[in-house]
């Protein structure tokens, strides 16, 4: 195995025996980020000085004897969350020479561990998207295979997982942005309820519905991520002071007695018949650990991708106003007033995608339209919240596909955008509840890619589908296949 392959785990032992120094790793890691980056696209901006410094003063620590989990462990973060004195871009040109002056508090609390920081990731341009495409820095490619999309809006934390280009990695899940990518590159990926980790420092697309979550090799690492992460923070009042769990510690293989649901809406046809092989052998595996099944409904599921698009676009609409041209970002050159500098600031900097949502979310809550659209998507909200809150009286989990299909191909849907928006199905409605979920890897389609399991659980349940993703873990191979790269 090559050091770039290694879990944080098991990273973790080698550096605490001394057996390897974080400068060595994250020379390893830097090495191939270099050769494999042209195939992939993982990065908008890569940060080899920054690497090597954090490498050096995680190796002083190690020494010192005050190691924590994560010292000396080379990451990278998705682009949407702020970096002092790093260039944040969020995918868009119009945030191209952003350099902020104060960093994520999700950052700044894998800094007080002392993690290596490798670099800003490729995303969909303000996360709206799911293939990569809208990136204004260019497509991401799935290490898989390199004709297909990694999945988006966290395409390149995904990417940089698969092609072991970052040892973990960050990204923000608003309707399923951590899992679906997570599920297409064959890694682990957690959105965490709503209020579990802080969103201060992250560039808001739909405050609402954000989330911030790791995306890693498998899920002992991921338990370690959120461990890192989860807590309440007084700069986000959407953080939720709860004690945060160890959840490693709830790793503990055992689902015996497990009540898992299984929502009928969600086991439809034109379902893609690998995915859904992919299920019922999960299904079949679960039930020799001794879970139990129960049938399910979430009967407002159908609704949920309308109720998304005009709560999601609505919040963006207002969340994107501040870009202008005056504060920060691009501003256009040769306006002939202040008028005509935020038109062309923002026609100029904005792409396709992202004009085309605030189109829509303007519209949604302009007077006349508002009740008709925004307040009845509110309401239709709290219908599917109620959902969930009913199934989970009899169930401790909630088992679905991540997606409906593997990785589709580069292209395919860029056209169509109303095909890409319905590809999300079966995350969105999780954040729109507000509740956690998870994606790990459960098989392979006939033509080798991955596909992802999720596991929903009850708001702050957290350790629960930790536990049951584990167990599946334990009792499988998937996450032991690595992309050749
Ligand atoms: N694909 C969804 C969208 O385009 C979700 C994106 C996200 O979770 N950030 O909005």
């Amino acid at each position: 195995m090559e050091l770039f392959d290694l879990s944080i785990r098991e990273l973790h032992s080698k550096l605490k025996s001394k057996e390897v120094s974080s400068v060595e790793a994250t020379g390893a890691m830097l090495a191939r980020i270099e050769s494999v980056e042209p195939q992939i696209g993982s990065f908008i901006t890569v940060t080899p000085g920054q690497a090597m410094a954090d490498a050096e003063a995680a190796d002083k620590r190690i020494a010192s004897g005050e190691m924590d989990l994560l010292t000396g462990i080379p990451l990278a973060l998705k682009d949407i969350f702020l970096t002092e004195g790093i260039r944040t871009t969020c995918g868009s040109r119009i945030l191209s020479n952003f350099v902020p002056p104060y960093s994520a508090t999700a950052y700044e609390k894998l800094k007080e561990q002392g993690v290596v920081l490798l670099g800003k990731l490729n995303q969909d341009e303000f996360a709206m998207g799911s293939s990569n495409e809208s990136s204004a820095f260019g497509m991401v490619r799935n290490p898989w295979d390199t004709t297909r999309i990694p999945g988006g809006s966290s395409g390149g934390s995904a990417s940089a997982v698969a092609a072991r280009q970052a040892t973990a990695t960050l990204g923000t899940d608003t309707g399923g942005s951590i899992r679906q990518p997570a599920s297409h590159c064959g890694c682990v990926g957690l959105k965490p309820t709503y209020g579990r980790v802080s969103r201060y420092g992250v560039i808001a697309y739909a405050s609402s519905l954000d989330q911030v979550g790791p995306l890693t090799r498998d899920v002992t690492d991921c338990a370690i991520m959120l461990g890192a992460l989860a807590g309440h923070d007084p700069k986000d009042s959407t953080s939720v002071n709860t004690p945060v769990p160890d959840y490693a510690a709830a790793l503990t293989g055992d689902v015996k007695g497990l009540r898992i649901g299984l929502p009928k809406e969600y086991f439809i046809e034109g379902l893609d018949p690998d995915v859904q092989t992919a299920m019922s052998q999960a299904i079949e595996t679960y039930r020799r650990m001794g879970a139990e099944f129960v049938d399910i409904s979430l009967p407002h599921t159908d609704y949920a991708v309308a109720t998304y698009y005009l709560i999601a676009t609505a919040e963006a609409s207002s969340n994107l106003a501040r870009y202008d041209g005056v504060r920060f970002g691009h501003r256009a050159e040769e306006a002939a007033n202040l008028l005509d500098m935020y038109v062309k600031s923002r026609s100029q900097g904005f792409g396709v995608e992202v004009k085309r949502r605030i189109m829509i979310g303007t519209y949604a809550l302009s007077s006349g339209y508002y009740d008709a659209y925004y307040v009845k998507a509110q309401k239709v909200r709290t219908l599917i919240m109620r959902d969930f809150i009913r199934a989970f009286e009899g169930v401790d989990v909630i088992l679905t596909p991540v997606a409906p299909t593997p990785a589709f191909k580069i292209g395919e849907k860029v056209n169509d955008p109303l095909q890409m928006y319905l590809s999300d199905i079966f995350t969105i409605p999780v954040n729109l509840a507000g509740t956690c979920a998870l994606s790990v890897p459960a098989g392979f389609s006939a033509d080798g890619l991955p596909i992802g399991l999720q596991l929903i659980g009850k708001p702050f349940g957290e350790e629960t589908i930790l536990r049951a993703a584990h167990a599946f873990e334990q009792a499988t191979e998937w996450h032991t296949r690595k992309a050749v790269i």
